[in-house]
């Protein structure tokens, strides 16, 4: 059996099949398109963005493992084999990583640090006044295996701590709502605002101008999820204006941002490159040797995507 491998470049390869080796000696660890490889051998697929149509190919696939959280890069296939599983990645460490993440991106924005970083460049000593963090209110908008973790942090770590999800849920120390109809609630008294929402056709565009204008002023924006839940032009027409005072952004409609993108140049603006969630190699092996042995052992798919809910 066959387990085709398409993540993090064909010069990987080898790593992979070492860990591999140790955690799944059975498997054959193929790159994904090496010519030599019988469609009909292939019984899981690890990868990231994979070529359209390639998957249909393989008849007697039973699993497909997205090497991230995400799973935009796959639903972009058309031709994705509906009746085929898919796992989203599920290691602990991806939830690790993205508390570390918001707690890192809330922080500067809860002690102003994009005002001491403009102030720095033009050699300005002076002090910004701030609150603590018992008197700062986060809204974490998605709850999920990445969102929950990192609200339940930034409560610990003693900020005011607001969740919203599509349905709400009790979550000790955390105000929680759900659907639209608890949306505006959500927002009103928001001070930073951090999505890890699910990227769907219903959260396209959820940071825009309606919703920038219903979080106090002065309010920060961090996005950890995807580039398609931000409208640019209205968070920079907000920032502009002053009513939002800085934005944190991790994901871009486009990847690498675009050299002409005026987000690159925005003094408002901090810019990392898609790095707020990426477990390393070896955890994300673990991860899908556990998927792998418990959809053997039986049929259950681990973080499972589900195509009804859309995430
Ligand atoms: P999950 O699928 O575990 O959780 C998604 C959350 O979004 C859930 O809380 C869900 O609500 C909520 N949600 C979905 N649709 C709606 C809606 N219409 N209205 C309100 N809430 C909604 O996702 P993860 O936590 O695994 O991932 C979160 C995001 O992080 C994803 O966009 C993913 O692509 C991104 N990501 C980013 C990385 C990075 O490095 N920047 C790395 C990995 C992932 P409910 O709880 O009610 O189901």
């Amino acid at each position: 059996m066959i387990l085709l491998v398409k993540t993090g470049g064909e010069a990987s390869l080898p790593e992979w099949r070492s860990l591999f080796a140790e955690l799944l000696p059975d498997l054959d660890v193929r790159w994904w398109d090496d010519p030599g490889v019988k469609p009909e051998e292939v019984a899981y697929a690890f990868l990231w963005a994979p070529d359209p149509g390639r998957l249909a190919t393989f008849h007697n696939l039973r699993l497909i493992i997205s090497s991230g959280a995400g799973i935009d890069h796959l639903t972009a296939d058309p031709h994705l084999p509906a009746h085929v599983p898919v796992a989203k990645m599920g290691a602990p460490e991806a939830a690790a990583r993205m508390r570390e993440f918001a707690l890192a991106t809330v922080f500067f924005h809860h002690r102003q640090f994009h005002a001491y970083v403009a102030n720095q460049r033009r050699k300005v000593w002076e002090e910004v006044e701030t609150t603590e963090a018992a008197n700062r209110t986060v809204g974490v908008m998605g709850l999920g295996s990445l969102g929950l973790p990192s609200a339940e942090a930034l409560r610990d770590a003693g900020f005011r701590v607001k969740g919203w999800g599509r349905t709400r849920r009790d979550i000790p120390g955390i105000q929680t709502f759900g659907g639209e109809a608890g949306f505006d609630a959500f927002l009103q008294g928001t001070e930073i605002l951090v999505c890890l929402l699910a990227a769907t056709p219903e959260t396209a565009g959820i940071v825009n101008a309606r919703t920038l204008a219903k979080l106090p002023r002065g309010a920060s924006v961090i996005n950890g999820a995807r580039g398609s839940h931000v409208v640019i032009e209205d968070l920079i027409a907000a920032l502009d204006s002053g009513h939002i005072e800085a934005a944190t952004l991790d994901v871009f409609e486009t990847e690498p941002l675009p050299q002409d993108s005026p987000v690159w140049t925005h003094p408002k603006i901090l810019v990392t490159p898609h790095i707020a969630s990426f477990p390393n190699r070896a955890a994300r092996a673990r991860f899908v040797a556990d998927a792998i042995r418990t959809f053997e052992a039986s049929g259950t798919v681990l973080n499972r995507y589900d195509p009804a809910r859309g995430y």
